[in-house]
């Protein structure tokens, strides 16, 4: 993958997610995305489920590590109330 911020082509790699709450059930951590238009703004939020291995890419060039989530069963892109 190409970076978006500079161009140089990104290192694949994984993002490993951890529950933080350490409980015997393991809950997935939750993030949402929301376009960037919605800075102050009230926007109805759609989940993204991040899973213990997730696909990323690194720029050397940026230190910066992108992440490819998947949308989970049921995510809608959020749109302004
Ligand atoms: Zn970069």
């Amino acid at each position: 993958m190409q970076c978006p911020k500079c161009g140089n082509q990104c290192k694949e790699g994984v993002i490993r997610a951890t529950d933080p709450t350490n409980l015997l059930f393991k809950v997935p951590a939750d993030v949402s995305w929301n376009p960037a238009e919605s800075e102050g703004k009230i926007f109805k939020k759609g989940k993204i489920s991040l899973k213990p291995k997730n696909e990323g890419y690194y720029c050397e060039n940026c230190r910066k590590v992108y992440a490819a989530l998947d949308l989970s069963e049921g995510y809608w892109i959020p749109e302004e109330i």
